[in-house]
């Protein structure tokens, strides 16, 4: 059954076809069920995931139980980017906020073709520094802004990472991912349903007015957006520009791929 296809992942389609070839070779169609965690803080992360539909939120969790969101990643963007590089255990909790779907792709796969494709690799890197980004504006934003102004960033990242206006969720998920009580957040969202930027209804949000939205959010809407878009326009020395694959050594199958 086809559930997905990996060019809707923005990362993906923005690779050069003969990467996207060699990638789609390895890809696995995947659901993303809601509220299904994909790797804790600590875990050996298997594979990577290429969003075409939903968010995954990257969270931390507190000894007390308490969740508190660093990021937000849907079809701009995947997840496990920097296992790919380094190998190293994931530092946080993946969990899937919104359903959707994905393309996975093994991590070893993933690792020997970015060790080998220029083009994967810089993608990679660019990701990660996108991802960076987002966790420190984030923090910066918990600690500095209003709550009105922090869900309205929060629901248009969520809209840019969905590719959708209608978002399924419940103000009880947002209240954890934005760590404050669930009264505070229905008393914020009523202030904005009332306002006709959004409607909310049995496990969905939807975003009636964007720019009367875009007004209210803080600063950190803008600027995390803003840094992400620049993943697909990078011409940097490590950027689309290089696709030349690499002198590696033989004995696997992802490189193998790119001599068949
Ligand atoms: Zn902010």
């Amino acid at each position: 059954m086809l559930i997905g296809n990996p060019a809707e992942n923005r990362l993906l389609s923005s690779l050069p076809a003969e990467d996207l070839k060699l990638m789609r070779r390895h890809l696995r169609n995947a659901v993303l069920a809601s509220q299904s965690i994909l790797f804790e803080t600590d875990d050996h992360i298997g594979k990577a995931y290429f969003p075409h539909r939903g968010a995954i939120s990257l969270v931390t969790v507190l000894a007390s139980g308490q969740m508190v969101e660093n990021a937000t990643i849907g079809r701009d963007g995947m997840l496990g980017g920097f296992a790919a590089l380094d190998g190293q255990p994931a530092t946080c909790r993946a969990i899937v906020h919104i359903e959707g779907t994905a393309s996975t792709i093994d991590m070893e796969s993933l690792r020997q073709i970015a060790r080998a494709r220029n083009a994967v690799e810089a993608m990679l890197l660019r990701h990660e520094r996108a991802l960076l980004a987002q966790t420190q504006q984030v923090a910066a934003c918990n600690a500095s802004h209003a709550l009105e102004a922090r869900l309205c960033r929060w629901l248009l990242r969520a809209r840019d990472a969905c590719g959708g206006t209608t978002l399924s969720s419940t103000q009880e998920a947002i209240a954890e991912m934005l760590s404050v009580r669930r009264t505070s957040i229905s008393l914020v969202a009523h202030t904005l349903q009332q306002a006709g930027l959004i409607r909310t209804r049995r496990g969905h949000i939807e975003i009636l007015n964007e720019q009367a939205l875009r007004d209210s959010a803080c600063e950190c809407y803008v600027a995390t957006a803003a840094r992400h878009e620049r993943l697909f326009t990078s011409t940097g020395p490590q950027g689309d520009g290089m696709q030349a694959g690499r002198e590696i050594s033989l004995g696997n199958s992802a490189v193998a791929d790119l001599r068949s």
